[in-house]
């Protein structure tokens, strides 16, 4: 038998990856669903015409409500997930935005943790509250802090365990069973995790945000979101999704189902090789602390052991007081992290990122740079000598500095 769309959720999640959204034999026997291009859908006659134009089957008649190809990755990323349906959005903001979009109006209240991804909160500060949404922050460590803000007007609990520049892990059910108790929605954004290594709705979330453009993808060559609800949040995600006009581009769409297949080999190596690359750092003089929350020491490590099925290869890395100079010895002489914005793929990266300005929790005591590490699929010793070598050389060029201005030979 040839394996067709469907959710197959008691199977392994390898499994799951390399079939769910099939469906050769509707493909003229194809392994992957083509790319569809197209707006206009022809019927064959007025009654086939009309009966596509029922609510239960919109994107039988435009190209704007989907595609062969587009249902197909939506079906096989609920699957994984475990929710009731599923949408694409043209990129992991506009899946954040349209969501936040599609739950709130005028006079709610939402509150949003304090590590949420920067443009996220930008978008709340700058649309939601000029559209007379109460936009609250709160402390992601901090439970009682969150129960004391829930009032009866709360319809959105936005979080993002862990954070991408911070990492602290949330309590997701805790946290849920506070929001469910005003009837508000729990929204997470669960990109870090990958649909494979966080099972938002087995822990009371509503809606599960993945930027499908990081580990989905996989490669950094395509921009893509994808938006889950369960029964209860699905209305208001699509009908969002829909007014818009918001539609992912096909090739974009291809290219996720096609890395969707190799995720689970893709992100069990950057989980080994995060964490053998975050424990060779921990030992280095140059660092402070490592912000992994696979890590024992980590403040949110026995909640990630509880819910998690894994870790990604993205991970912070506190460095101890350096100067200008020393920073960019270190970036000068890393060979084979990349500087630049994003991660997920296959190669890896490191950027210094200032997480401090924005928030108001003040756990993260930061006196130096704060380093964002993604640990790519590259040999995890080339990656651990590498990070040695440039964080040795800004340890030197701080000294050889020290030593030209008390004027002693170097
Ligand atoms: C990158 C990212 C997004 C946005 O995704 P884009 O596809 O770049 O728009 C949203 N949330 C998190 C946690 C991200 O890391």
């Amino acid at each position: 038998m040839l394996p067709t769309h469907g959710r197959a959720t008691s199977q392994d999640p390898e499994t799951q990856l390399a079939h769910l959204g099939r469906a050769p034999a509707k493909h003229a026997g194809m392994v992957n669903v083509p790319v569809y291009r197209g707006s206009t859908i022809l019927a064959d006659t007025l009654e086939e015409w009309e009966s596509r134009k029922t609510p239960d089957n919109p994107m039988a008649s435009y190209g704007r409500f989907g595609t062969p190809l587009s249902r197909a990755l939506e079906e096989a990323v609920c699957a994984l997930e475990g929710g009731h349906d599923t949408i694409l959005f043209p990129s992991g903001l506009s899946a954040c935005t349209h969501t936040l979009l599609g739950c709130l109006q005028a006079g709610d209240h939402a509150l949003i943790t304090d590590n949420v991804y920067g443009p996220t909160r930008t978008f709340a500060e700058q649309v939601l509250k000029r559209l007379q949404i109460d936009i609250e922050y709160f402390d992601p460590a901090d439970l009682t802090g969150l129960a004391s803000r829930i009032r009866r007007n709360t319809r959105v609990v936005y979080l993002e365990s862990p954070g991408s520049l911070t990492f602290e892990i949330q309590d997701v059910p805790a946290i849920a069973a506070l929001a469910h108790s005003v009837g508000a929605f729990v929204i997470i954004d669960n990109t870090w995790a990958s649909p494979l290594y966080f099972k938002p709705f087995a822990h009371g979330a509503d809606i599960s945000i993945h930027a499908a453009t990081k580990y989905i993808v996989g490669h950094s060559d395509a921009l893509l979101g994808i938006v889950t609800a369960n029964e209860r949040a699905w209305p208001c995600l699509r009908s969002s999704a829909h007014h818009f006009g918001e539609i992912a581009g096909p090739d974009d769409i291809y290219l996720a189902l096609r890395g969707l297949r190799t995720l689970a080999v893709r992100m069990r190596r950057h989980w080994d090789t995060g964490v053998q690359l975050a424990q060779a750092m921990a030992c280095h003089p140059a660092v402070e602390r490592i912000l992994h929350p696979a890590l024992p020491g980590h403040p949110g490590h026995a909640i990630w052991k509880r819910d998690f099925h894994g870790a990604s290869g993205l991970f912070g890395a506190m460095l101890k007081p350096m100067t200008r100079a020393q920073l960019s010895c270190l970036f000068r002489n890393l060979n084979l992290f990349g500087i630049g914005l994003s991660w997920g793929g296959y190669e890896s990266l490191a950027l210094p990122i200032d997480p401090l300005p924005a928030r108001c929790a003040s756990d993260l005591d930061c006196p130096g740079v704060l380093l964002r590490i993604h640990a790519g699929l590259e040999g995890a010793q080339d990656l651990i000598a590498d990070m040695t070598q440039a964080l040795d050389a800004a340890l030197n060029a701080d000294s050889e500095s020290v030593r030209r201005r008390h004027g002693a030979p170097a």
